[in-house]
């Protein structure tokens, strides 16, 4: 809709032309980031529902603009529609795998059983896919088995065909996979199990008023049969408070990733938290 102002037309709509601007000068932007330094990885803890203790990290990507941050609820989205996201996924894998060599150096067999890196559907469409990772792994001499890859539910069945050979192409490099969002997407059971998966993390949005909502408790419920029938770990994510932990470890979840024990650390941060409960 547009509208005659005193200097010309006007979108009625200024929030779509913000959109369209804001879409523009990210796009832009995300060229450079790797170039520029402007990127940065974030590493969440993932415990052990029953002890609490560190299992894994999640590696959350953080963008640092010339203009300040924007969230990758936001970069995230549009690097998938313009492409970006093979270079930049290149980038955060291979953060994740020297993560994962310098801390298993420092920390070695107490080091976190695993760290994990998004990926998303336009990366697993990407041809040299498995072969960029394996590179990667030889070059940052990382344990492909303390890798796990995220994927979500939604980007898993999109092609399932092709996801079916590219992710055993990623499994027998030793690398394992999860479903990230579990429960937000249409999984067809008889494709889960044909796929090469062993962790499901159930979605946010099940965690959230699991305390107080019956029906919630009966998704997770349900959620935690069907990862005991598959034999797949289940991590639980976005736990804040302590009637969530509560819950999710009643239904015998064994992971849990939240704020209620750590949000994601500067890699510096995450070293020097971890060095009392990890033996160096
Ligand atoms: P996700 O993969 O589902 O990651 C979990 C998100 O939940 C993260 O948001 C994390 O910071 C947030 N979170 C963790 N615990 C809590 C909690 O207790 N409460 C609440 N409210 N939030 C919690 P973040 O870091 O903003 O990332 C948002 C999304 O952006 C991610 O969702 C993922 O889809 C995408 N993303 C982030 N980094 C990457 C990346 O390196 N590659 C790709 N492809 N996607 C990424
Ligand atoms: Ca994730
Ligand atoms: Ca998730
Ligand atoms: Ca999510």
């Amino acid at each position: 809709v547009k509208q005659k102002g005193r200097d010309g037309w006007h979108f009625f709509n200024d929030s779509l032309e913000q959109k369209v601007r804001q879409r523009l000068s990210v796009t832009q932007g995300l060229r450079l980031a790797i170039e520029r330094n402007e990127l940065s990885p974030r590493f969440q803890p993932i415990v052990c529902a029953d002890s609490g203790r560190i299992v894994g990290a999640e590696l959350l990507l953080r963008w640092f603009p010339p203009e300040g941050e924007i969230s990758p609820a936001i970069f995230i989205p549009i690097a998938e529609m313009t492409g970006a996201i093979v270079a930049l996924g290149l980038w955060v894998f291979r953060q994740a795998c020297r993560a994962e060599f310098d801390w298993r150096r420092r920390w070695s067999e107490s080091a976190p059983a695993y760290i994990s890196v998004n990926v998303s559907a336009r990366q697993l469409s990407e041809q040299s896919l498995a072969e960029d990772f394996a590179e990667i792994l030889r070059e940052t001499g990382a344990d492909p088995r303390r890798i796990l890859l995220e994927i979500t539910e939604t980007s898993l069945m999109a092609d399932i065909d092709n996801n079916l050979r590219v992710l055993q192409r990623l499994a027998d490099l030793g690398m394992r996979v999860a479903v990230d969002d579990f429960g937000t997407g249409y999984s067809s059971l008889a494709q889960l199990t044909r796929l090469p998966v062993n962790v499901l993390k159930i979605d946010r949005a099940f965690v959230d008023g699991i305390e107080t909502q019956s029906e919630n408790r009966a998704v997770n419920r349900a959620i935690v049969g069907l990862a005991r029938a598959l034999g797949l770990k289940l991590v639980a994510e976005g736990v804040e408070n302590i009637e969530q932990l509560l819950e999710l470890r009643a239904l015998g979840c064994d992971y849990i990733q939240g704020y209620l024990f750590h949000r994601p650390l500067e890699e510096p941060m995450f070293i020097d938290r971890f060095s009392h409960e990890l033996q160096e």
